[in-house]
C-alpha cells in the first residue's frame, strides 16, 4: 500500500496532543512532492522516500511542540535552516508565530519562500546570512525560541545560537539521543558545560522526540532545552574560523 505523509503526520499529531486539522495534514502530503520536485534541480535533501521525509523530516520537525515550550505569538529563529527544518513544519502547524530563517547558502532558503507563498504564510522572514554575522544587524537577544538541527557539534552550535535568544529565552536544539547522553562523557551535551557558562544559559532538559520507527529501525531523536539564564557577552558569537578552531 502507498505511504500516506498526511496520515503519518495526524496519526503523530493525534498520538502526542498536538493540534492538528485534515486540511494541515494534507497541506504535508504537497510539501513531500514540493520538496522532491525542488530537489530535483537544486540539492536540498539526501532523503528520497515518501516515509523517510515525512517521519525524518516532518514529524521530527514538529516533535517540539508535543511539549508546550513556543508560547503563542513567539519571535522564534531557525538557524542554519537549509530547506526549512525544522522550521517550516512547526510554522505551518503554528500559525501565530512569527518566524526567521537563516542559512548562509540562499539558494536553499529559495523552498522555504516558495512554500509560504505556496501555503500563504504570514510573519516568515528568510536571511541568506552566516548566523554569526546576522546576529549583529539588529538580532541580539530579540527572539523567545531558537531552533536548529544538523548544524554544528553543540559546543559551536551553541555559540552561534544563543547570542540571538532574549535572556529567559529558549532554545531547542535537535539531537540524537546519543549527542544528547549527559551521563556519556563524550557527548556533546557532556562537553557543552563551559559554553553554556561563558554564554549565559543552561540546560532546562532533555526531551524525547518519540518518532516512529522506520520499517522497524528506531529513531533515537532528542530535543535539548536550552535555556538562557543572563545575557551572551558582546564578544559571542566570535568569527567562525575562531569558533570551530578553539570550541569554547
Ligand atoms: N537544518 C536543516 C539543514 C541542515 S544542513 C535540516 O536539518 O535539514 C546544515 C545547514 O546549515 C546548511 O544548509 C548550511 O548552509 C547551514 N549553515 C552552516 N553553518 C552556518 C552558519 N554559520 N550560518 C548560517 N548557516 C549555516
Amino acid at each position: 500500500m502507498d505511504f500516506s505523509t498526511s496520515k503519518a503526520i495526524l496519526e503523530y499529531c493525534n498520538d502526542n496532543k498536538i493540534d492538528i486539522t485534515e486540511q494541515k495534514a494534507n497541506q504535508f502530503e504537497v510539501l513531500s512532492d514540493m520538496l522532491c520536485d525542488f530537489n530535483a534541480h537544486t540539492n536540498v535533501t539526501a532523503l528520497k522516500t515518501k516515509k523517510d521525509i515525512a517521519i525524518k523530516h516532518f514529524v521530527d520537525s514538529i516533535a517540539v511542540l508535543k511539549y508546550d515550550l513556543i508560547k503563542k505569538n513567539a519571535f522564534v529563529i531557525d538557524i542554519g535552516c537549509g530547506a526549512g527544518f525544522p522550521g517550516l513544519p512547526i510554522k505551518m502547524l503554528r500559525d501565530d508565530i512569527h518566524i526567521t530563517f537563516v542559512d548562509s547558502t540562499a539558494k536553499k532558503l529559495k523552498f522555504t519562500s516558495l512554500v509560504a507563498e505556496q501555503f500563504g504564510l504570514e510573519n516568515v522572514k528568510v536571511c541568506p546570512n552566516r548566523a554569526e554575522e546576522l546576529v549583529n544587524m539588529g538580532n541580539r537577544e530579540v527572539y523567545d525560541v531558537a531552533v536548529s538541527r544538523a548544524v554544528a557539534s553543540l559546543p559551536v552550535l551553541l555559540e552561534l545560537v544563543l547570542p540571538y535568544v532574549k535572556p529567559s529565552g529558549i532554545f531547542c536544539a535537535y539531537k540524537s539521543s546519543i549527542e544528547a547522553d549527559r551521563n556519556n562523557k563524550e557527548s556533546e551535551l557532556s562537553k557543552s558545560m563551559n559554553a553554556l557558562k561563558k554564554l549565559g544559559a543552561k540546560v532546562e532538559c532533555v526531551l524525547d522526540a518519540n518518532l516512529p520507527d522506520i520499517d522497524d529501525v528506531t529513531q533515537k531523536h532528542c530535543i535539548i532545552v536550552i535555556k538562557k539564564t543572563g545575557k551572551t557577552p558582546a564578544g559571542f558569537p566570535r568569527r567562525y574560523a575562531a569558533i570551530v578552531k578553539n570550541p569554547l
